[in-house]
């Protein structure tokens, strides 16, 4: 099968001929129709994230927002049968017994595999996946359009849930990325009032469309003023979806006393906190990694009913290094999705 490859870190990828895979007991085999290309697959070429780096294989097929259909069984799998319509996210696997997993929480089992990172995931026309971390796709989402559901929307529709925002509350999104023009979307279906904020005079009038109520941009080194007037004193929750640092200290000057702050993107260096604000705003910051699979079902459910649409753009997989590379640059709007 042909696969796009990463054999080191910090190179271009090579997109190559491989065996394909054959799935073992409690696998299915995928024929994989679109894949999701996601930030963290660039961190993870260039092995930017310390915590994950020494985890990730190489050689390494990247992808974690996979879509396709059934292929083959392996052993003992009864719940799908070749061509149903499925979906292949993050977690590739969690053991389903430690505490985390038992209490819904399995984002943090500390036995999980992760697809396209510790196993190889979808830049590729075949992956095997757990049946039992395989999920079913809604018969009226196409692959391409549900692909970065599998992560993007799923972390940001986790990440919603945890932030506590309620209807009427103002939620300000920082970054209008794949992730950010999906979190305006939830926030606007939840009845938040959405401030979005980026640098991307682009990206404001695109979460315009998608109906924030107000858009600032972040570039002048005063925006958070401009927030604190638009909400009366702050925002409610404000979620960063960039990875980056000067979106964070922004982002917590910007919010009302009593406020959270949702960590959701990771910016590779360390965020510098004021304890002094932190106590006299009596702030909480709330952090979260994808979702669980019953997140992710009820996900689709919405997307299925039309809450929620990607903005996609579809590249082939000798494309991969180009997108990369734009990704790396910021210059990329919405999601961009490898068909296979
Ligand atoms: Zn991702
Ligand atoms: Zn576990």
């Amino acid at each position: 099968m042909k696969a796009a490859v990463l054999h080191e870190f910090a190179q271009p990828l090579s997109v190559e001929e491989m065996p394909t895979p054959e799935p073992g007991q409690g696998e299915v085999l995928i024929k994989v129709a679109a894949c999701g290309i996601c930030h963290s697959d660039l961190h993870l070429a260039q092995g930017e994230w310390d915590l994950l780096k020494p985890i990730t294989k190489t050689p390494l097929v990247l992808g974690h927002e996979v879509t396709g259909t059934i292929a083959a069984l392996g052993e003992g799998v009864t719940e799908f049968k070749p061509g149903d319509r499925v979906g292949v996210p993050w977690l590739h696997y969690t053991c389903g017994e430690c505490e985390y997993c038992l209490a819904g929480r399995e984002t943090l089992c500390a036995k999980q595999q992760i697809t396209g990172c510790t196993v190889d995931g979808g830049y590729a026309e075949f992956l095997t996946a757990k049946a039992s971390h395989t999920v079913r796709l809604p018969e009226n989402l196409g692959f391409e359009e549900a692909a970065p559901l599998l992560c993007a929307g799923l972390t940001v529709y986790t990440a919603m849930k945890n932030s506590g925002i309620q209807p009427g509350q103002t939620i300000a999104i920082f970054g209008v990325g794949g992730l950010g023009h999906l979190a305006v979307q939830l926030a606007v279906d939840l009845g938040a009032n959405v401030i979005a904020v980026d640098v991307a005079d682009d990206k404001l009038v695109l979460a315009k469309e998608l109906g924030a109520a107000n858009t600032v941009n972040a570039s002048a080194p005063q925006a958070y003023k401009e927030i604190k007037k638009l909400t009366g004193g702050g925002a409610h929750v404000v979620m960063v979806t960039s990875g980056s640092r000067a979106a964070y200290e922004m982002a917590l000057r910007s919010l009302r006393r009593g406020g959270t702050l949702s960590i959701v993107g990771m910016a590779p260096e360390a965020v510098p906190l004021s304890t002094v604000a932190m106590v006299s705003g009596e702030y909480r910051i709330v952090a979260s990694a994808v979702g669980t699979r019953r997140d992710l079902r009820a996900l689709l459910d919405l997307a299925s009913q039309g809450k929620v649409h990607c903005r996609i753009k579809t590249c082939g997989i000798q494309d991969i290094n180009t997108v990369l590379e734009d990704m790396k640059l910021g210059r990329l709007v919405g999601r961009v999705v490898m068909k296979i």
